[in-house]
């Protein structure tokens, strides 16, 4: 864990100013059309941060406006690669002149740890600027060789608008995965931040704008899901969107782009993702890699290792290991750079996550540690383990979203597996082993974008990931979301005479 709250010095229950209230839409920051703001909430004490716009319908189609131009007639899309990458560095060089005060934002407004915000979450949104700012004046299609007399190119084209949906659980860094490859693709945007969490959204939105991305290029509403963005998904004049949040959702986002106009759509939905650990696992190691995988961000990670699934030769070792370790992890005010996990993003999910834990209880799992609220004021719960958990309990199906662990016992390959695989999602997985043959065959046969092995929440801007079945399609990150942002067109003319 990163040490230290350093520099500007934010601690206890300060909060930074808040610099951006408005929606922001073709290079202005605007009230909404019905005038309308919303609250945002610190979650360490349930108090109102900022009063922020809300938009709606109307808004969306101003910023569709605004980004229909730009795309259809502005410079943005035209640009060279070359030009278009150095705006994008200057970009990300101006995020790391304000690290602080965005790491502060995304800290009142969800609760994040302040240092983990400071050294990863923040620099992970300039590095992805840069890794697809290299990559913007790269793009090329291929020449064909087609039979008969003709010879074909492909040209990669920017798909055009795109709307890009975020959750509140990494406000910055989901952000940076669409935004950065949408503009490197040469893409006009709008972008709806979670209502939890928009206050980073705006700030990045001003220095898109320092940067030289010319108006209409980024535009960020502010608001509801089921009313902004909603009316993004249904919108007739955006051509894709991007959406990270639940499985419930991305149905709807789906059903939106097909009632409307077919825009093409990716998803990044939810998890319940397993952690398989093999007797031949060091035991120390495998605790701490479990339960990081299910506390880390509070258990507010898609990919939360919030199954455990541990062999049965080192399973009652690995359980007190798990459950001193529980214990030693510290809740409190996130700002405190001794602190390892600060509130929950909000009330609902505060008491979402109680409910979970009362379900476990009364469905027979043996609470080994945690399940209380941490102190009486804001949303803090302790890590919570059930051990006894059966695969077709509540807390071993559903996505918790929270820091609550089901550990289970297994006795051979083929059981883990198949039990691993029982669930409809399918994001992510980890293997603790020495054995290289259990690693490989393990890793082949889980169903889920992203296996990590002796390790876990390893990514970087390079590494593809996304779903299987329930938690969506479509990958975030790498080269590959490149290619979600741009539409491949063939061109073929005639060659008369050619030997060949
Ligand atoms: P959510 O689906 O409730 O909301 C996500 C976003 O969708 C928010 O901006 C919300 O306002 C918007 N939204 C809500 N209703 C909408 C509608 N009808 N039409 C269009 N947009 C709408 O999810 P959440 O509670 O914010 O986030 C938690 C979920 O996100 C979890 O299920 C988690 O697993 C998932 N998640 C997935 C990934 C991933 O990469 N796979 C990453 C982070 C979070």
């Amino acid at each position: 864990k990163p040490n230290g709250s350093g520099g500007l010095g934010f601690k206890g229950s300060q909060i930074p100013h808040i610099k951006f209230t408005k929606l922001f839409i073709n290079g202005e920051f605007v009230d909404a059309v019905r005038g309308r703001t919303f609250e945002t909430i610190d979650p360490r004490t349930g108090e109102v941060i900022a009063m922020i716009a809300e938009g709606d319908k109307e808004d969306v189609d101003l910023a569709v406006k605004a980004a229909r131009e730009a795309f259809d007639h502005g410079r943005w899309p035209r640009m060279s690669g070359y030009e278009r990458s150095r705006i994008l560095m200057k970009f990300a060089d101006l995020i790391d002149e304000n690290i602080e005060e965005l790491a502060a934002l995304d800290t009142v407004d969800a609760g994040k740890l302040f240092s983990w915000g400071k050294t990863v979450d923040i620099p992970h949104g300039a590095a992805l600027l840069r890794y697809y700012a290299g990559a913007a004046d790269k793009i090329h299609g291929e020449v064909l060789k087609m039979s008969g007399e003709y010879q074909g190119i492909t040209l990669l084209e920017p798909i055009g608008v795109v709307g890009a949906i975020i959750p509140w659980n990494f406000p910055t860094n989901i952000l940076f995965m669409k935004l950065a490859p949408a503009l490197a693709a040469g893409c006009t945007i709008i972008i709806k931040p979670a209502e939890q969490t928009p206050l980073s959204a705006l700030f990045y939105a001003n220095l898109a704008k320092q940067a030289g991305i010319p108006d209409g290029v980024v535009n960020v509403i502010t608001g509801y899901g089921p009313t902004a963005g909603a009316a993004i998904c249904s919108h007739m004049d955006i051509d894709s969107v991007s959406f990270t949040g639940s499985t419930e959702v991305g149905r709807l986002v789906m059903q939106a782009a097909a009632a409307s106009n077919l825009k093409t759509v990716s998803l990044e939905l939810g998890g319940k993702s397993p952690i398989i650990i093999f007797n031949d696992a060091d035991v120390d190691k495998a605790a701490e890699l479990a339960l990081l995988g299910v506390v880390h961000n509070k258990g507010e990670i898609c990919v939360a290792s919030s199954r455990v699934f541990v062999q049965e030769g080192i399973y009652e070792e690995l359980e007190k290991k798990l459950v001193e370790k529980a214990k030693a992890w510290t809740v409190g005010d996130p700002f405190d750079p001794t602190t390892n996990h600060g509130p929950q993003v909000d009330k609902k999910q505060f008491e979402k996550i109680l409910s979970y834990i009362e379900h476990g209880k009364v469905e027979g799992a043996t609470l080994l540690t945690g399940g209380k609220p941490v102190g009486t004021k804001g949303y803090y719960i302790q890590p919570t383990i059930f051990a006894d958990v059966k695969d077709d309990m509540t807390i071993a199906r559903d996505e918790i979203f929270g820091p609550v662990m089901a550990l289970m016992k297994f006795k051979t390959v083929e059981e883990a597996i198949q039990r691993a695989n029982s669930t409809r999602y399918g994001l992510a997985a980890g293997i603790v082993t020495k054995d290289l043959n259990i690693a490989n065959t393990v890793s082949r046969s889980i169903r889920a974008g992203i296996i990590w092995i002796n390790c876990y929440f390893a990514f970087d801007s390079d590494c593809p990931y996304g779903g299987y079945k329930g938690s969506g399609f479509g990958r975030d990150l790498g080269l590959d979301a490149l290619h979600k942002y741009l539409q491949v067109k063939s061109v073929v003319t005639p060659i008369y005479n050619s030997p060949w």
